[in-house]
């Protein structure tokens, strides 16, 4: 069958042949791949900026956010069946004793870093024809969300958040009978984690904004006003601009990676303001920032500031809920966010060409 795989020692990304797996253990589930998604980090894997193959393999088969339809069960699968539409989560625990996070489960939250991730790091993803994995990994996606089920593992990264954020929001109990659009949320960056994060608030009910390199008109601030919120372009605003037009910011939810306009942004945020960061920067060379004002806002403003990152069973579930309630709503915007589907064939254009569109599917 095919894959597409990198081989860091060589520098290559190659579309490969390799052998089909096969259930090997009682809870093993075989799926065929429906869509394979590609993000910045399957693209920064064929840069050779990470990505690790697995122990004794020279090439590391590549992606992580999927959507596969069970072919076969195991004898001791219960949940699933043939013929259901499946997404798979992407980390696996690591084997410590001590590491309390992935003996509960929630290797998200892993504390070693000895942690795996399908695609990524020391085991093979999903770009590929077939793939077997514990049906513990396996969340149920609806037939009825078949076409845009691929968006579900991009969203676990606002769903891990925003139940963060709720966790942080408790202290202050009085928020929760806030009429809707009473807290306001800036989101910094278009691309899918950004636009899928100002959906997520948008169903929470901020009032919400993106902040965005790109000069509108263009498809992600078509997208940003379809859903009710504001797009706002960097080309023409600066950030203390922006921070007079929005009033007091309660979140912001940072998609970029940026860590310049991140710092700088964290300057605007509001009293019990809540920061997340989710984008991972490369390494450049060290910024200068305004570290006494930051520090004063985080003191006199009680803010708080987190990072956040993979995702666990309960992200999943709200992420298959809320793709769900976004197609209802927003048919035509969450259609939107996919850009186009490809054959396998065309992996060279869309993670070794310059980045376009939102977010390109592979189908095998
Ligand atoms: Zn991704
Ligand atoms: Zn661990």
């Amino acid at each position: 069958m095919k894959a597409i795989a990198v081989r860091p020692a060589a520098r290559e990304v190659a579309l490969i042949e390799q052998d089909e797996p096969t259930i090997e253990r009682p809870t093993d589930v075989l799926l065929r791949m429906l869509d394979v998604g590609v993000c910045g980090t399957d693209r920064e894997i064929c840069a050779f900026q990470y990505g690790t193959p697995p122990d004794g393999c020279d090439h590391l088969v590549i992606g992580h956010e999927s959507l596969g339809e069970v072919v076969e069960v195991g004898p001791a699968v219960s949940r699933l069946r043939p013929g259901d539409v499946v997404v798979t989560m992407v980390r696996r625990p690591c084997d410590h004793d001590h590491c309390a996070a992935c003996r509960g489960g929630r290797q998200d939250f892993c504390f070693t870093g000895d942690f795996t991730e399908r695609g990524i790091g020391k085991r093979h993803g999903f770009m590929t024809e077939m793939v077997v994995d514990d049906e513990r990994y396996m969340h149920v996606v609806p037939r009825s969300l078949r076409d845009v089920g691929i968006l579900v593992e991009p969203l676990t990264i606002a769903e891990k958040a925003l139940i963060q954020v709720d966790q942080v929001q408790d202290r202050l109990p009085w928020l929760a009978t806030g009429a809707p659009g009473s807290r306001r949320a800036l989101v910094i960056g278009a691309g899918p984690v950004g636009l899928l994060g100002a959906m997520a608030l948008i169903a929470r009910g901020f009032d919400t904004t993106v902040y965005s390199r790109e000069q509108a008109p263009n498809p992600k601030a078509d997208v940003v006003a379809s859903i009710g919120a504001h797009y706002v372009s960097a080309t023409d605003t600066t950030l203390p601009q922006l921070a007079e037009r929005i009033g007091r910011i309660d979140l912001v939810y940072e998609a970029t990676g940026a860590s310049t306009v991140a710092f700088e942004t964290m300057k605007i945020l509001g009293t019990n303001g809540i920061f997340v960061f989710t984008g991972v920067p490369g390494r450049k060379a060290p910024i200068e920032i305004d570290t006494d004002t930051i520090m004063r806002n985080l003191v006199l403003k009680n803010q708080i500031v987190f990072g956040t990152v993979n995702a666990g069973p309960d992200a999943f579930q709200a992420a298959i809920r809320d793709v769900g309630s976004f197609a209802e709503r927003w048919p035509a915007a969450v259609r939107a966010l996919i850009t186009g589907r490809y054959p396998a064939e065309a992996y060279r254009d869309l993670l070794l060409g310059p980045a376009t569109g939102i977010k390109n599917v592979l189908t095998f």
